[in-house]
């Protein structure tokens, strides 16, 4: 099992509607991007009993990113902070960063009347990102300008996670 350490937070909007991880999930399961969890066996256990996809000896997790926060600022798990993500390969950050996603798409330019999904974070999804961003930099001890956005990536070619979204640690 890969161990990782991270050191940054990158944070995405889903460029999509408000859907729960498990749909995400499977979008990213035909993306490719599933691991195989295959131990804590009770975390295996923990995500077989939320719906992931059952494999022998383990349980198959797609979504790329560690968390996904809610329109209604409900924060679900994603695949454990000890396995690489699968939200941004610029500067290797998979291996070297916990990636959260806001639900919505906040690009004016890709999402200009709401067709896409919610245009602008709600104010309870901001709440929880302050809460969850906090408690991660004090549980791994990452400093604030480690706290960045996915287009502040270098060579990342993204917008993400769009004009609307404003936030500072
Ligand atoms: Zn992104």
């Amino acid at each position: 099992m890969e161990m990782r350490y991270p050191r940054y937070v990158v944070i995405h909007h889903t460029a999509g509607h408000d859907v729960p991880a498990l749909t995400i999930n499977s979008y990213h399961a035909q993306r490719g991007f599933g691991v195989k969890l295959t131990s804590p066996r009770y975390l295996v256990e923990e995500y077989i009993a939320r719906g992931f996809n059952k494999v022998l000896g383990g349980v198959i997790v797609s979504i790329g990113y560690h968390y996904l926060i809610r329109a209604d600022g409900t924060v679900e798990k994603g695949r454990p902070d000890f396995i690489r993500g699968a939200h941004c390969r610029a500067q290797n950050m998979n291996f070297r960063s916990i990636g959260i996603a806001l639900t919505g798409n906040f690009d004016s330019m890709d999402n200009p009347r709401g067709e896409k999904g919610l245009m602008e974070p709600t104010s309870a999804q901001m709440t929880a990102l302050r809460e969850l961003v906090f408690y991660l930099m004090k549980i791994y001890q990452i400093p604030k300008e480690q706290v960045i956005r996915h287009e502040h990536v270098k060579n990342a070619a993204t917008r993400c996670p769009g004009d609307r979204f404003v936030f500072k640690v």
